[in-house]
């Protein structure tokens, strides 16, 4: 036994195309002496013609920074493993303060420079800037999603701060997307932000969510959660809802015909007054920040194609008894909108729709 190295795309073709090999070595330095025993011609492109390591090479021992060990005398131990991570990587040149700022995450198999370059070229729309927007887009901001689009059309209350974390209580009057903007430029400036300081309606989603690969639902409404399902479906977008109430949460993810939407979900939205909002009933803030932080990291799996989605699988989060559940939907034959033969083709009043359903009542 020996210590594992996984190799990066530039140099596979050294190993016979093997992502990962096994390798005798006391520390870093011999390790490489020993790869280019095995696969010649690998020392040459990891070090520098006087020995030292190329500095455009980052070595990790257990997803540790050899720099921040003893360099290139990091002595390893049987079963270590050891990640070679170039500045350049599936087809991509990184800056170096890319490699560095995302290097836990690019170590990940399931990321790689490949899943980094896909992150980088991610375009994400969140609608919403409250409580599950905030979490969510801090963190696709700090994955490095290269481009986000923020939409909300309030400003920043004083009641929003408990537990919308990208407001500031200097930001009280301020535009949410604005005083989302500044939060996410400031943590990091690889991220393109788009901001829509609007409401969003039937007349303007559809133009706005085609510039989009997957949107997040972080909105706080009946009629919006059925404009967005269904603009959704038509525009075959997949997207990331979420709901909160008091201490529990539901998240569940659509991606259009190959799962349930939410109208199979819930075919009708609630009476207005059966359902409670959080301005009514109360959310405690921490509740807010899983959901959200559920809702970027099924958005992260869906941009690298890993794992597997909430899809057609709703998460239940019960807080007080710290319970997560998930329970199976069907796709529903019979749903109006991405059933086998749906009755609404086009955007309708989701104002009304969910007016009319309590009048029904
Ligand atoms: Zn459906």
């Amino acid at each position: 036994m020996g210590v594992r190295v996984r190799i990066p795309v530039p140099l596979q073709k050294l190993t016979g195309n093997q992502t990962e090999v096994e390798c005798e070595g006391k520390d870093i330095r011999d390790l490489i002496e020993n790869l280019d025993k095995k696969y010649p011609g690998i020392k040459e492109r990891l070090c520098e013609e006087n020995g030292s390591l190329r500095r455009f090479i980052n070595f990790f021992v257990n997803e540790q920074d050899i720099r921040f060990l003893q360099g290139d005398k990091t002595e390893l131990k049987d079963g270590d493993e050891v990640s070679i991570i170039p500045a350049i990587a599936g087809g991509i040149d990184f800056s170096e303060e890319q490699i560095e700022r995302y290097s836990r995450q690019i170590i990940l198999p399931e990321v790689g420079g490949a899943g980094q370059k896909k992150i980088l070229e991610a375009r994400v729309l969140i609608i919403g800037c409250g409580g599950l927007g905030s979490p969510c887009a801090y963190y696709l901001a700090s994955a490095g999603v290269g481009h986000i689009g923020l939409v909300d059309s309030d400003r920043v209350e004083l009641n929003n701060l408990q537990r919308q974390i990208l407001h500031f209580t200097s930001d009280v009057g301020k535009l949410k997307v604005e005083s989302a903007k500044e939060k996410l430029n400031s943590l990091n400036p690889d991220v393109e932000i788009t901001t829509y300081p609007l409401r969003i309606t039937s007349e303007n989603i559809m133009d706005i969510i085609k510039d989009y690969d997957i949107i997040v639902d972080g909105s706080d409404n009946f009629p919006t959660r059925y404009l967005v399902n269904d603009a959704c479906v038509i525009a075959g977008k997949p997207f990331s809802h979420a709901g909160i109430l008091k201490f529990e949460g539901q998240a569940i993810t659509i991606v259009p015909h190959e799962g349930p939407c939410y109208r199979c979900l819930f075919p009708e939205p609630p009476p207005p007054g059966m359902v409670p909002s959080c301005q009514e009933a109360g959310i405690l803030g921490a509740v807010a920040g899983i959901l959200g932080m559920v809702q970027a990291t099924e958005v992260l799996k869906y941009i690298l194609g890993k794992g597997e989605l909430l899809n057609g699988k709703l998460l239940i989060f019960n807080a007080l008894d710290m319970s997560f559940r998930r329970v199976n939907i069907q796709r529903n034959a019979n749903c109006q909108i991405c059933g086998d033969n749906p009755t609404i083709r086009e955007l309708i009043d989701y104002e009304e729709f969910c007016q009319l359903r309590s009048a029904g009542k």
